[in-house]
């Protein structure tokens, strides 16, 4: 069993989170490569090592002074450093930082620190062997990742060592520039590593029990997802559900390496497996419910619209010349639905509508806004009968009128669009007529 490990940047934020995570380590000799981010927040208004950094090498960049903004970054490590009383300096390194802010050499190296001195201190601590992404994660001239070399050189690498600490969130051109992914990174480094060592597992520990049924804003202690799937996973982050970084996915759901999110400050919690496939029944028959506000339906009438060949065509041609992604697009025999961000298409609004109208003449054009989508999501719809009719006769019961439904044809989930004023209700009675009370 070879497991890689990845822990953010809560998990990272104090020695006694690194003690923790050290425990964990240990417990598990399979956990043999661990993937850290940079420290977090300590508190609730706290400020991330990453965003510390930003800031310190924006003042570099305006050539004004930063040796004060780069002290107090020190002083997180060094706080960690002497609560964990290891007998090691990171001298050197913040003398080097401090050379190449000056000379400018990059936002992403600067934000890249916070990964890099924290690999560093996790390599003193568990005893492992460090790995310097810059030489193993590698980004293309033009600054894409290169998904081929890098899997190369981190499987040459990795292979060779029993256990290996590989900082996340960046990696480096050939001539050694370095390159951060984007925000919360980390998570595809580890599961660059994870590809690379074929692991039988790819944990990601972080400070939640896995994925929440619902979200903990709206409904109170909601249920925690056990099994779930990529599509399941996909369908619910679409929808706003956000624990881990989309690109994350991609590697190791290729290679069929299932991803546990664990929680570092709960470590008997099984968490949330993410598989490719299962045979295991959730225990509800929907997975999770996540919904997002903030959507505009503009519906086009027009008499025998059904026959009019191109008509559709030449109203997405529209919201495609305006850049306006759709997110979905329910219709009837003379009516066509077009559901789109409000804050993608207000300030275009009325050049879209006049292109509309010249374009397909149509008899009457509805702008409706303030809309909220709720999907309900789960790989047991599809063997269950009634779900749909669950849904409607629960939104029913709260006094919730249903302005649209879209059944996706893998019957893995069902959307439907309410007013926003009902979004949150509407949520929380979904919750209710699946999870509490299970009828
Ligand atoms: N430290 C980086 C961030 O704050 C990357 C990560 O934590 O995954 O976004």
């Amino acid at each position: 069993m070879k497991k890689v490990v990845k822990f953010g940047g809560s998990s990272l934020a104090s020695a006694a989170q690194f003690k923790k995570v050290g425990d964990i380590i240990r417990k598990d000799p399979s956990r043999r490569y661990v993937v850290p981010s940079a420290p977090g927040k300590r508190f609730s208004d706290d400020t991330k090592v990453t965003d510390m950094l930003y800031g310190c090498y924006a003042a570099a960049v305006k050539e004004k002074k930063f040796a004060e903004q780069l002290e107090q970054i020190k002083e997180r490590y060094q706080e960690i450093i002497d609560g964990l009383g290891l007998d090691f300096s990171l001298d050197d390194d913040f003398d080097t930082i401090r050379i190449n802010f000056s000379k400018k050499i990059g936002r992403d190296y600067a934000a890249s620190r916070g990964e890099y001195l924290n690999g560093k201190v996790m390599a003193a601590y568990l005893g492992f062997e460090f790995v310097d992404a810059a030489e193993v994660v590698r980004f293309n001239d033009d600054g894409s990742f290169n998904p081929e070399v890098t899997n190369e050189l981190l499987s040459a690498k990795l292979n060779a060592m029993e256990n290996a600490v590989i900082p996340g969130f960046y990696g480096a051109k050939e001539d050694g520039t370095v390159v951060t992914f984007s925000r919360g990174g980390s998570d595809v480094s580890g599961s660059l590593v994870a590809l690379a060592v074929n692991a039988d597992l790819y944990e990601n520990w972080t400070d939640v029990s896995g994925f929440l049924i619902a979200d903990p804003r709206i409904v109170k202690k909601p249920k925690s997802i056990e099994t779930i799937t990529y599509k399941e996973l996909r369908e619910l982050s679409y929808m706003g559900a956000s624990v881990l970084h989309e690109d994350a996915i991609f590697p190791v759901r290729k290679a069929g390496i299932p991803i546990n999110i664990r929680n570092t400050n709960a470590p008997q919690d099984k968490g949330t497996l993410i598989v490719e496939g299962t045979c295991r029944q959730s225990k509800y028959t929907i997975t999770g419910i996540a919904g997002t506000d903030g959507f505009v339906a503009i519906t086009i009438e027009k008499a025998m619209m059904n026959s009019e060949i191109g008509f559709c065509r030449k109203v997405l041609q529209i919201f495609e010349e305006n850049e306006i992604s759709i997110e979905h697009m329910p219709s009837g025999i003379d009516t066509m639905s077009i559901f789109v961000h409000k804050d993608a298409f207000e300030e275009k609004e009325q050049k879209i509508l006049a292109q509309i109208h010249k374009a397909v003449n149509p008899d009457h054009i509805e702008l409706e806004s303030d809309l909220a989508l709720i999907a309900v999501v789960g790989r047991g719809m599809r063997s269950t009968r009634g779900t749909a009719g669950r849904i409607f006769s629960a939104l029913a019961h709260a006094h919730i009128n249903v302005k649209m439904i879209d059944q996706g044809s893998s019957e893995l989930n069902i959307i439907v669009g309410v007013r926003h004023d009902d979004f949150k209700n509407a949520i929380r009675a979904l919750y209710e007529i699946f999870v509490v009370t299970q009828i």
